[in-house]
């Protein structure tokens, strides 16, 4: 009995210090990833692609015995189940890419929840590039291992959160902010004198950030810049995955003058979800929330607005949000314009309410959450969210707050709160600022 314990308890710190290895041959066309998988212990047995529809994306599926026997495998819905493997057996399987280039097929953009069999492991996971074209570079969201330089440590995320990889004909960029490094690939232009003013704009957006919330947050974060020729917008889409460490994602109009970036207000937005840790889908309101705050504010504190404009862009914000409110709370609701402009009033009430009782700002709150907790792999709900945060505040501010006015109700209150802050609308909509009334709380919000 003794003897099984034993078995039983070393197993897992068994598997924790095995590791497992991806070596990953990009062809010289860009059509085909050539993958292989190996263990220095035995296989995981049982894998899985993101998307089980990436499953027509995988070719030649093979499990490579030690004793010199090759078997095919088959996916069955996205996942492949492995019995009786050996110490020294690997899988091999071929990816096919030509759906995924870009750039007139000189680069390849690819989400990894379709092309990587992600297994069910506690061993560590390493990734490793090879090229047929050697001009060919690539950008990932993982860290780099750190013995090895060219190799990338695969954590161990949610495989159906997405992230991204490019490969091919990438201009790469480092830049770093004070402790944090943003890891910029760009595609799709080679422009030399476009490519440098879009990293400047990079640049001077982080440090817009740092300057203004006191941090930029200390992580590792993968920046894709997508040419994608004349639109409507300077950035027509961008994002934010999660789905292997922190990634900003930005589809931009490559002919448009580069003052139209700094004009637009999606660069503060998404770098400013940096802020936030990995948040279950019906929480993504406080994301959303506080992006949203931090893209009004922040821009107002730099300058890039007036301060009377930003309290007409919260005030106009708040009435969309109340328009467009269908009875639902800020967890139930789909509704974009609901739980984007619902979540910002909630961090603007506890940004208020901080600033008010306490000798702290969000921004400090929020930083400290950075410096603690931001790195985590697992998932959040607003209810650890936010008790987190009154822990870090040493208040029941933000709990409080999420019980009375984002859970209990369908939009916050946040009317008297505005009024406190002299802030209000005339009959024809227009934005009234009494100077008598809170006046230093909203300089101390909106000033830089
Ligand atoms: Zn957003």
């Amino acid at each position: 009995m003794r003897y099984w314990l034993c078995i039983l308890f070393l197993m897992p710190f068994y598997d924790a210090y095995a590791s497992m290895n991806y070596q990953v041959l990009v062809n010289k066309n860009l059509k085909q990833l050539d993958v292989k998988i190996c263990s220095d212990q035995k296989l995981a047995n049982k894998y899985a692609l993101g998307r089980a529809r990436a499953s027509k994306n995988i070719k030649q599926l093979k499990l490579h015995q030690a004793i010199n026997i090759t078997r095919n495998l088959s996916l069955y819905r996205g996942r492949l189940y492995l019995s009786d493997t050996s110490v020294g057996d690997c899988i091999s399987y071929q990816v096919d890419l030509t759906k995924y280039l870009v750039d007139d097929n000189k680069t390849v953009l690819i989400d990894n929840r379709e092309w990587l069999l992600y297994p069910q492991t506690m061993q560590q996971l390493t990734v490793k590039f090879h090229f047929e074209n050697t001009k060919h570079k690539i950008s990932t969201p993982w860290p780099n291992s750190k013995d090895n330089n060219s190799d990338y440590m695969l954590p161990h995320y949610p495989k159906n959160q997405s992230s991204k990889i490019v490969i091919g004909n990438v201009h790469l960029e480092s830049i770093i902010i004070k402790n944090a490094i943003l890891e910029i690939a760009l595609i799709g232009t080679n422009n030399e004198k476009r490519l440098s003013e879009y990293i400047k704009w990079i640049k001077d957006t982080a440090e817009l950030l740092n300057t203004h919330t006191g941090l930029f947050p200390q992580r590792p974060v993968q920046i894709i810049l997508a040419a994608t020729g004349a639109q409507r917008e300077a950035v027509p889409w961008a994002e934010v995955q999660r789905g292997g460490g922190a990634s900003v994602h930005f589809y931009v109009d490559e002919f448009r003058d580069i003052n139209d970036f700094y004009q637009d207000w999606t660069a503060v937005h998404e770098l400013s979800h940096l802020y936030l840790p990995n948040l279950k889908t019906e929480d993504l309101w406080l994301s959303e929330g506080l992006a949203t705050y931090y893209q009004v504010v922040l821009r107002a504190k730099a300058k890039i607005t007036t301060s009377s404009k930003g309290w007409e862009r919260l005030l106009s914000g708040f009435n969309r949000g109340k328009r467009a409110d269908n009875g639902l709370n800020l967890r139930q609701t789909n509704a974009t314009q609901h739980y984007y402009w619902g979540g910002t009033a909630y961090f603007f009430m506890a940004d208020v309410a901080l600033r008010t009782h306490t000798n702290q700002t969000l921004f400090s709150v929020m930083n400290q959450f950075v410096n603690c907790c931001v790195n985590g792999t697992s998932q959040w709900t607003a209810e650890r969210f936010t008790a987190k945060l009154d822990l870090l505040s040493h208040t029941r501010i933000f709990t409080e707050l999420l019980e009375k006015e984002a859970l209990s109700r369908s939009f916050p209150n946040v009317d008297p709160v505005l009024a406190r802050l002299g802030v209000s609308q005339s009959f024809w909509g227009r934005i009234r600022i009494d100077d008598d009334q809170g006046h230093e709380i909203r300089k101390q919000i909106m000033s830089p």
